[in-house]
C-alpha cells in the first residue's frame, strides 16, 4: 500500500540530515540502539541503486534508463539497528555499496528527480513499518527532515566544520588524518556534497530543523546531544 506524505507517519521518528562526515550514520544508528527504535540509512538505499544500475549496464546519464531500474528495484533493506542487510535481488551488497566506484557515481543518480520520487514513496513506507514495529524509527540521509519526513516530530541537522569532517572521513578510509590522507578525501566529500546540494539542502536547517554541531563533539557526546533533543520532544 502507498503511503503519501498526507498519511500519518507510524511510531516517533527522528530524522537526522547532515552532509558526508558529519557522523550522522554512526550517530544515528547507536540513537536508534539507545530508544530501542528501527534505524533506516536512506544513502545505502541510493547507493544500492546505484550499485544495481551499474551491475544491470545500465547508462547512468540517461535518466529515463535509471528511472526505469528504480521502477523494478529488488532491494530488502534491514531497519534492525543491531544487523544490518542491504541485498539487491538476493545479493548481499552491504560491502559493495561502500566501494569507491559507487561512492563517486551515486549523486549522478541521487539527482534524478523521479528516482527521488520513487525512494521517498519506499523510505515513507520503511520508516512506518519500523516505526509501527519497534515504537520509533531514526531515518537519516539528505532529505529526511525537510521532503521525506517533514512531519517527524523530532528533525535534526547533524554538521561539523569541513575541517572535522574531512578528519574524519579520511580516518575512515585511510586510517589515518594526515595531510596526504585529508587531501585524497577532499575531492570524495566536498565534491559529492557540492553535488548533492543540487537536489537537496542539508547545510542549514529548514525552519523548525535543530542543529547540532559535532565539530567539537565526540561520538558519544554527539550521541547523548540528539538523544537530548529527543528527550526534549518527547517529554
Ligand atoms: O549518506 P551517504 O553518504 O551514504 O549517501 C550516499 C549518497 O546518497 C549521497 O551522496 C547522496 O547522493 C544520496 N542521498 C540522497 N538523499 C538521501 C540520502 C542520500 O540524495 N536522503
Amino acid at each position: 500500500m502507498p503511503v503519501t506524505p498526507e498519511e500519518h507517519l507510524s511510531g516517533f521518528v527522528v530524522a537526522i540530515d547532515g552532509p558526508s562526515g558529519s557522523g550522522k550514520s554512526s550517530v544515528s544508528k547507536q540513537v536508534a540502539r539507545r530508544l530501542g527504535y528501527g534505524f533506516l540509512d536512506t544513502g545505502a538505499m541510493y547507493r544500492a541503486l546505484t550499485w544495481w544500475s551499474l551491475h544491470e549496464g545500465v547508462d547512468l546519464t540517461d535518466a529515463d534508463a535509471v528511472t526505469a531500474a528504480a521502477q523494478r528495484f529488488p532491494l530488502l533493506i534491514g531497519t534492525d539497528p543491531d544487523a544490518s542487510v542491504v541485498e539487491v535481488d538476493g545479493i548481499d551488497v552491504s560491502a559493495a555499496i561502500r566501494e569507491t566506484r559507487i561512492s563517486t557515481n551515486v549523486s549522478a543518480v541521487a539527482a534524478i528527480i523521479p528516482v527521488r520520487e520513487i525512494l521517498r514513496l519506499l523510505q515513507r513506507r520503511l520508516i512506518s513499518e519500523a516505526g509501527r514495529a519497534r515504537g520509533g524509527v531514526v531515518a537519516e540521509g539528505r532529505d529526511i527532515t525537510t521532503v521525506v519526513a517533514p512531519d517527524a516530530p523530532v528533525r535534526i541537522l547533524l554538521t561539523a566544520s569541513e575541517e572535522a569532517r574531512l578528519a574524519r572521513r579520511s580516518k575512515e578510509l585511510h586510517g589515518a588524518a594526515d595531510a596526504d590522507a585529508v587531501a585524497a578525501t577532499r575531492s570524495q566529500i566536498v565534491d559529492r556534497d557540492r553535488a548533492d546540494s543540487a537536489v537537496s539542502e542539508f547545510t542549514v536547517a529548514a525552519d523548525g530543523v535543530t542543529t547540532i554541531d559535532t565539530s567539537h563533539l565526540d561520538f558519544e557526546g554527539s550521541v547523548e546531544a540528539v538523544l537530548s533533543v529527543v528527550e526534549g520532544a518527547r517529554a
